[in-house]
């Protein structure tokens, strides 16, 4: 394995399968992560506790394919705390103790509102959960702010308050241009929020489904993004395009010193693996570059 400045951290993230088909594709996707040694691999967990023997499952699927620590995905919208503690402390009794945790959506449109006797938001999720256990937790961050934040500053504290209730991470929404994460970064730095904050990357497997994705949670799919794949009909160009686009997305990054990567998986790990074993030659690149000048 590199060191230094050429090693790069990864983190993938699944969602639980509902046929067969997908238990075996997970488990296949996990397995393919391996070699890159993964920090962890991550699953999510439906809207107002559905499907939670799926997370629990999948966590431990993925565990045991990818060779990696699981990590439980848990939001509190839509349940008490005292269910989502409760889904907190199942997930630690099958030796869980990494949890993302998130807020959530309402089901229903409008704005969002918590239960009754629930956590009102991901900070105060957080604190509950150091009440429970020293877990290790990863919350979200949004370079280009969360739809229910009133400003980007506003959204910059929340994201503070969830690290200050003692989050460990964040991973971000995902993005597709460089700079607006390295602003995010900036400001980041300047309200003196030092813990990691962790790029998510999605690679494209469908362009039109990612702007769907895009516009359920506003992230930006700029223009240039959208253009590079008119004209492509065969499958096997847009999946180049898709590898190059988001190695490019990185490699920006790591030339800014980034070195952990969050990256979407949607349950495959072709396109996934291929970015991130081409990167991994572009860090030891810049490793040597900078080696290099070090040395002159
Ligand atoms: P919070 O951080 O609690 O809040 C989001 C916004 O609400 C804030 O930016 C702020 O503007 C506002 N807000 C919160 N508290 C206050 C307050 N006290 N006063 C004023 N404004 C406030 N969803 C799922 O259903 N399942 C998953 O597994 C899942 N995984 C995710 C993983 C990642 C890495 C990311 C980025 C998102 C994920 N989501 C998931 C989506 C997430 O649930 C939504 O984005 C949700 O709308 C917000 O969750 P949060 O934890 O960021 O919320």
């Amino acid at each position: 394995m590199p060191t230094g400045l050429d090693r790069l951290d990864f983190s993938f993230e699944f969602f639980p399968p509902k046929t067969e088909a997908g238990w075996r594709g997970i488990s296949r996707a996990a397995a393919a992560f391996k070699p890159l040694d993964p920090e962890f691999c991550s699953v999510t967990y439906g809207a107002g506790g559905s499907n939670q023997t799926g997370t629990l499952d999948a966590v431990l699927a993925v565990q045991k394919a990818s060779g990696s620590p699981g990590a439980a995905h848990l939001t509190a919208a839509g349940q008490s705390r005292e269910a989502v503690d409760a889904a907190a402390q199942t997930f630690l009794d099958h030796g869980i103790g990494r949890i993302v945790a998130l807020r959530g959506d309402s089901r229903d449109e409008g704005p969002y509102r918590p239960h009754a006797e629930g956590y009102a938001n991901a900070a105060e999720l957080v604190a509950g959960l150091k009440k429970i256990h020293d877990f290790d937790i990863s919350v979200a961050a949004y370079p280009e702010k969360h739809p229910d934040s009133p400003t980007p500053e506003a959204d910059l504290e929340n994201l503070k308050a969830k690290l200050d209730a003692g989050a460990d991470r964040a991973i971000t929404q995902f993005f597709f241009d460089a700079d607006s994460f390295l602003r995010y970064r900036d400001r980041l730095a300047a309200a003196g929020v030092y813990k990691p904050v962790i790029p998510g990357i999605l690679p494209i497997r469908d362009i039109e489904q990612v702007q769907r994705f895009a516009a359920q949670c506003e992230a930006v799919v700029p223009p240039m993004v959208v253009a590079a794949y008119e004209g492509l009909e065969q499958v096997e160009d847009r999946r180049k395009r898709s590898v190059d686009l988001a190695h490019e997305l990185c490699a920006r990054l790591v030339r800014h010193g980034v070195r952990s990567f969050h990256f979407y998986t949607l349950n495959k790990s072709d396109l996934t693996v291929e970015i991130c074993k081409r990167l991994a030659g572009t860090a030891e690149s810049e490793a040597a570059v900078a080696a290099a000048s070090a040395a002159r």
